[in-house]
């Protein structure tokens, strides 16, 4: 049965959090002296001198609009980097525990795993990048603390099959994390409103691909409000900076503005998928359900540096298990893209 507690690591399941001058004193006052910050301002804007709130109460409520999720269910991090960091350290033991992930996939889990001396479980997809589900039995150890799942999957593009996601769901009794970074570019359902049905599900997503602000470093997590208290527990008390809160403010009033431009996107996508293997360099393309494309070509080192003296920066993915020569290509604005096929078409063979 899945008991967060027992999975929780003991110094964080007694550990004090720090309490900040904002946590203490919450109303509304007029002179504020209770956090040694500035009174005077800054030079640059008299509008920064003050701590942020640390839980981010008005982001999350207005996210809670547009997600379909309660405040309460959702954490903030410095990019979902930052959820994944703080994930591994509140239930992962160094040098005891374990996470499972499926390669090829996104690299972070990987090196926050190293970071944090937790071994590391690699349990690759099957040539049609799904999920391996023997395999990925045979590999969960009572050490086991969570298996991270990405869908639609960086850097191959696809969306894992659903029914396999509910199996470990209903199977294991970790944490699993489903790293939703693209699903906007996707049709396939988020599982940001299964929440109620597994308590030991997380969702992630991200500010950084569709909303267009990977600058501003804000990462969201879904799940129980237990874990998400955990969470909070051991995060930075000032994770999300007052100019990323305020601006993330106004970007959720613009959904259908983020909207049109996902459309723009997902047709570029489109056109991309149906010239590049037109191309004598290009062997295969395969489907994608984000806003790159993993492409297969005929010689991924030469071309990647073809493409790179043409000023044109593209992802050699092609030492990557099951990605053997491919390059991954963001897709770009329709000038940006055109650019990219006629480099291709003039690469000589
Ligand atoms: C880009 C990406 C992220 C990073 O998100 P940030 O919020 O910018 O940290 C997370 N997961 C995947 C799969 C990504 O491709």
């Amino acid at each position: 049965m899945f008991n967060l507690d027992e999975l929780l690591r003991e110094n964080i399941k007694r550990l004090v959090p720090y309490s900040s001058a904002r946590d203490e004193f919450k109303g509304e006052a007029r002179v504020f002296l209770d956090a040694n910050e500035n009174s005077l301002g800054s030079p640059l804007t008299k509008w920064y001198n003050r701590y942020p709130d640390p839980l981010q109460w008005k982001v999350k409520e207005k996210l809670s609009v547009v997600k379909g999720v309660a405040p309460q269910h959702i954490f903030l991090g410095n990019g979902s980097d930052e959820c994944i960091d703080v994930l591994i350290r509140a239930f992962c033991e160094p040098g005891i525990d374990n996470i499972i992930i499926v390669p090829p996939t996104y690299g972070m889990y990987e090196v926050s795993a190293n970071i944090n001396n937790v071994a590391v479980k690699k349990v690759p997809l099957t040539p049609a990048y799904q999920l391996d589900l023997p395999a990925i039995e045979e590999a969960v150890d009572d050490n086991t603390k969570m298996i991270f799942l990405c869908s639609p999957n960086n850097p191959t593009g696809n969306s894992l099959d659903r029914d396999d996601v509910e199996v470990i769901l209903n199977n294991y009794f970790g944490l699993v994390v489903m790293d939703e970074a693209y699903i906007n570019f996707s049709r396939q359902r988020s599982f940001v409103q299964e929440l109620e049905d597994y308590p030991n599900l997380v969702v992630l997503q991200t500010l950084s691909k569709a909303w267009g602000l990977a600058a501003l470093r804000v990462g969201m997590a879904f799940a129980s409000e237990a874990i998400i208290n955990i969470m909070n527990k051991i995060k930075p008390p000032y994770n999300i900076n007052q100019a990323s809160q305020e601006l993330v403010l106004k970007a959720l009033d613009e959904v259908e503005q983020v909207n049109e431009m996902i459309r723009v996107l997902v047709t570029e996508r489109t056109r991309l998928e149906q010239e590049l293997p037109g191309l004598t360099v290009v062997k295969h393309v395969y489907p994608s359900d984000a806003n790159f494309l993993l492409v297969k070509v005929t010689d991924a080192h030469g071309i990647y540096q073809y493409l790179l003296d043409k000023g044109i920066v593209v992802r050699d993915r092609s030492n990557v298990i099951l990605c053997e020569g491919c390059l991954r290509v963001t897709v770009g604005t329709e000038k940006e893209n055109d650019e990219l096929l006629n480099a291709l078409k003039t690469y000589a063979v």
